[in-house]
């Protein structure tokens, strides 16, 4: 089969199963969007993504980003998700307009001072194990104290939050929990509404959940031969 019928396949799949989950819950499919994860796929599945109609593609490394985005052409919205390094923020900033991964005030306040960006939006990511501190993003208890920082010391007012289940709990439970949090969250921070939840072996979940962005990434273009 040819890579653009296998992925269109694949892309029809999901985009039908997101469009019955989000029936099941009673939610708006268009408050829902879809973020191709295009990470450790070559740049030419990106380009079938977009004459398959794809707008929204995630990565999650600066330089596979920045050499995409620059082959794709300019109504491509693009989000990173990865790891957020201190001393790549300039960069991301010149070719990302969303990131999904905002954990420190210190990068808040780096993202803001960037001359050159083409960032609008930004997720604070939450890490759900709170005993894995390679995970990234911040506890959901000092999520407050992150934001009104961000609000006090930067421009930058975070559209929503972002988590990724943890492997060992059911993502029911994990999703639950985001709810939770992103309710507390509003009370202090109702622009904060927005939640980036969901990969592929979880989405239909999220958005029972209220997952507003899905980043998804294998089940529409297949295993990745190497790890993240
Ligand atoms: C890789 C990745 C995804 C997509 O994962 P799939 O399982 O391939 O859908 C989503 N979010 C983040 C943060 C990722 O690193």
């Amino acid at each position: 089969m040819r890579r653009i019928e296998e992925i269109s396949e694949r892309l029809e799949e999901v985009l039908e199963r997101i469009d019955i989950a989000a029936r099941e819950a009673n939610r708006d499919r268009a408050e829902i969007q879809l973020v191709v994860v295009t990470k450790n796929f070559p740049v030419s599945d990106a380009q079938i993504l977009y004459e398959l109609g794809v707008r929204a593609f995630g990565e999650n490394r600066d330089q596979e980003g920045a050499l995409k985005s620059e082959q794709l052409p300019s109504d491509v919205t693009w989000h990173f998700q990865g790891q957020v390094q201190s001393r790549k923020i300039k960069s991301i900033a010149s070719w990302a307009d969303c990131v999904h991964s905002l954990d420190s005030l210190d990068h808040a306040r780096k993202f803001a001072g960037c001359e050159e960006s083409k960032l609008r939006d930004f997720f604070i990511q939450v890490n759900l194990e709170p005993l894995r501190a390679d995970r990234g993003g911040i506890s959901s208890e000092g999520l407050e104290q992150l934001l009104a920082a961000i609000y006090t010391e930067t421009a930058i007012r975070p559209i929503g939050l972002m988590a990724v289940a943890p492997t060992e709990v059911e993502p029911e439970r994990a999703f639950a929990l985001m709810q939770e949090i992103r309710e507390r969250i509003l009370i202090s921070f109702p622009a904060t509404a927005a939640l980036s939840l969901g990969m592929s072996g979880d989405f239909e979940a999220a958005i029972a959940a209220g997952a507003t962005h899905l980043r998804i990434g294998s089940s529409i273009l297949g295993s990745r031969g190497l790890p993240a």
